[in-house]
This record gives C-alpha cells, structure tokens and sequence, in this order.
C-alpha cells in the first residue's frame, strides 16, 4: 500500500490557519516527507506520527514555507527523541548550505555542534531519477521564481504513481508529468487572478480534463481559493488528510476520483457535488 498524508496545505501565509506545505508519503520499504515547511513537528504530533519513522525528506524548491521545517525536525532529533539512524535530505542544488545556515540562524550552538545522527544531503537535478528504497523519484523543472530552481516530483511505487506540483505557474508540462498517476497534488495559490509564479484554479479547472490521472487534489491552497471553495470542482487537500494509491494498472482514462480514502475530518459531501462534476 501507498499513503500520501497531507500535513500541511497551507499556503505561506498559513491562509484558513492551514499548516506549510508538507506530506507524508509511506511505501511498503520507506517513509519520507515531501517538503518540511516549519510547521512540521505540530503537523506530526496533532496526528500522532512519530517523527522518528521518517526515512528521508525531499525538498521541492528552498522557500521557506518548504524547507523551512527541517532546523526543527533536527531540533527534535537532537532532544526530544533523540535519533541515531541516518537522515537523508534531498532537494534542489544548494539544499545542504541554504539548510545549514538557517539551522545556524535559528540554533546557532547546536548548529554548530556535530550531529547526534548521520545526515546526509543529496542535491536532485530536473530530469535525473533517482532511486529512495523502493521508490523512483523523477524531478522535473516547473515554473515558480526564477532565483530557485524549483521542482515538483513524480514518485513511482511498484506501479503506484503520485506526483507533486511543488510551486509553479501553470504549464501544459504537468499534463505530461501527471499522466497516468492515482493523485496529482497539484498546487492552487489563488481562485482567479492569474500570478506569474503560482497556478489559480481557474487555470487547473480549465485543463482538468485534459490530465490522464485518476485524482487531482488542489493544495497549496491561498486565502481566496479558501473564501471560494464552494464555487471548486476539484477535490481540496486538508490538513490530516490521508490518501490511498490504488495502483495505475487499473487506471481508465479520465476516470476520477476511484482511489480509496479515509479522512478523519471527512465532511459530508456538498450540494454543489454535480455542479462541479460539469465544471471540470
Ligand atoms: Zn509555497
Ligand atoms: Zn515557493
């Protein structure tokens, strides 16, 4: 089985008291985090996941609300459960130093301290996989700020295959990127205004139909997606949300949404349920 928990979907702004952007992805071999905004350790302890379970993080792109959660996930570490198993953190180039000066600007004497568990950092380029136990990591550019390079990530799982906006203006690439994929987390900033750097839902809704996935979840979710939720077809991520892969191989295309899923804060469906079916 293939989980993808949502910890946070919050935008930088924590819009709606949502968490920074962080998810936990559990595969038969490997647990690892995608992003670490710094609301990590709340994130895992309202859900009582023991952070000690986590693997390796990978980090999509070095804004703070993406990486910013890795000085605390060290911190706990370190105190309060003390680990000796290695952590491995992977990300864009720039991902070791950009991470150690803010651990240095957070906790200066620690961060200067030598580890109490091997950390290791592994920088990823656009287009070169990369094996994490028994998942293929595939990064692919997108399009956010051009000072970063900034990436989203298709994991593939023993032909379970979930793939990872990141943040990034729209493209017509992640059609391609999120073929054939259970879930497409796929990242809405805003409802309509349309920003260089980030997707709004009028964007995705207008390609909706043309991405072979099974599911798209919008995340990443900014304060005017938020106030407009009713008016969304698309399934929102919230935070403590879990979803389960089902396997590509018996994906038909365009069907949506079949993947299984529990939801500990599951509400009940809308009225707007067949309205949005018609607007995707
Ligand atoms: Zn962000
Ligand atoms: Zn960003």
């Amino acid at each position: 089985m293939v989980k993808v928990t949502i910890l946070g979907c919050g935008d930088a702004f924590g819009a709606g008291g949502r968490l920074h952007s962080a998810y936990l992805v559990e595969t038969p071999q490997s647990t690892f985090l995608v992003d670490c905004g710094p609301t990590i350790l709340q994130a895992l302890k309202r859900l009582r996941i023991d952070p000690e379970r986590i693997d390796a993080v990978v980090v999509s792109h070095l804004h703070g609300d993406h990486f910013g959660g890795l000085p605390f996930l060290f911190m706990q570490y370190r105190y309060e459960a003390p680990r000796s198993r290695p952590l491995a953190v992977y990300g864009p180039p720039g991902i070791g130093e950009r991470t150690q000066r803010l651990f240095e600007a957070l906790y200066e004497k620690s961060a200067h301290e030598p580890m109490n568990f091997p950390l290791s950092y592994q920088e990823l380029t656009p287009g070169t996989p990369h094996a994490l136990a028994d998942v293929r990591i595939v990064p692919f550019a997108v399009q956010h700020v051009s000072e970063l390079c900034c990436m989203g990530y298709r994991f593939e799982v023993d032909g379970r295959v979930f793939v990872y906006s990141g943040d990034s203006a729209w493209t017509d690439d992640f059609i391609t990127h999120a073929r054939g994929a259970d879930l497409f987390l796929c990242e809405c900033s805003t409802f309509e205004p349309e920003v260089p750097i980030h997707i709004s839902y009028r964007e995705i809704a207008a390609h909706a139909r043309d991405i072979d996935c099974r599911r798209i979840v919008l995340t990443h979710l900014g304060a005017e997606t938020l106030r407009r939720q009713r008016e969304i077809s698309l399934d929102c991520a919230r935070d403590g949300m879990t979803l389960e892969l089902a396997g590509t191989r018996q994906v038909s295309p365009r069907a949506r949404p079949v993947a299984p899923r529990t939801d500990a804060r599951r509400r009940p469906k809308k009225a707007s349920r067949g309205r949005a079916r018609r607007a995707r």
